[in-house]
């Protein structure tokens, strides 16, 4: 989800610019439209002041939940994960419930039953990086929005594992997809260097399939962020972002992810 665009002057964009997940970010015209759908997805669970401040504000824009099939829930392992949490507080949860109503027109912080694996990388060499972009809560480069960006995860080419928020947090990942998404960072520059990383591999495989087989998330919607725009649960209330997406993570790199994904059943 790298804030891409023309150089910015000052400390805030050094520190923004440092990491990302992508080579660019593009616009296409064409965006995919969503289904009319029930309301629910992403939208229960508020709790607190700023969570029950605002009703849903528009309950026929969401797409629709997905419907069954979804994989059946297993006993797969979950991988060695260590925390590394960035700070949270009040004040950006907030901020995410008010990027929540003015993207998907649903007032909550709360990531509650994401369909959707969104798949990414840094373009930084180390996670020390990605921690130091994600942790401050400042606006991002490329939109210049608030929250913060980040991702729930990330994956070092080591192979270690770190849960920077918890899945139960709606993070700023994927522009049309942060409502019911779940993000996955890989240190690293291109998908091909992911791919070929065994250790990496291994321990992305390991977590997505843990996280999509508790989550009973299907294999189609383990996505790389550049399927962004056709993922079926895309949705965007602002007009100027509908074609938004990034470079990481190509439909053929994630043919290939989701391949040896599906060699490792729920
Ligand atoms: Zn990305």
């Amino acid at each position: 989800m790298r804030p891409v665009g023309p150089a910015v002057a000052g400390a805030l964009a050094v520190a923004v610019a440092v990491v990302g997940c992508s080579s660019g970010s593009t616009n296409r015209s064409a965006a995919p439209t969503a289904a009319p759908a029930s309301a629910s997805a992403g939208a229960t669970g508020a709790t607190g002041p700023a969570a029950r401040a605002t009703p849903i504000a528009s309950p026929t824009t969401l797409p629709a939940k997905a419907q069954p099939p979804r994989p059946a829930s297993g006993r797969v392992p979950r991988p060695r994960i260590v925390d590394r949490l960035i700070p949270f507080p009040a004040k950006r949860r907030r901020e995410m419930v008010a990027y929540a109503r003015r993207h998907y027109g649903i007032s909550t912080y709360r990531l509650t039953d994401p369909h959707v694996i969104v798949e990414h990388y840094t373009e930084t060499s180390d996670f020390s990086a990605t921690y130091s972009t994600f942790a401050p809560d400042v606006p991002d480069s490329e939109l210049h929005e608030l929250p913060g960006v980040c991702s729930h995860f990330v994956v070092d080419r080591d192979g270690t594992i770190y849960r920077l928020v918890p899945t139960t947090i709606m993070c700023r990942h994927t522009v049309g997809l942060n409502y019911t998404a779940i993000g996955i960072e890989h240190v690293g520059f291109s998908d091909a260097q992911i791919l070929h990383d065994a250790r990496q591999m291994r321990s992305s495989l390991a977590l997505t399939r843990w996280l999509r087989c508790r989550g009973h998330i299907r294999i189609r919607d383990v996505i790389g962020h550049n399927e962004s725009l056709s993922s079926p649960y895309h949705h965007e209330r602002v007009a100027a972002l509908r074609g938004q997406t990034h470079d990481d993570w190509k439909r053929a790199d994630m043919d290939t992810y989701r391949r040896r994904l599906a060699r490792l059943p729920c």
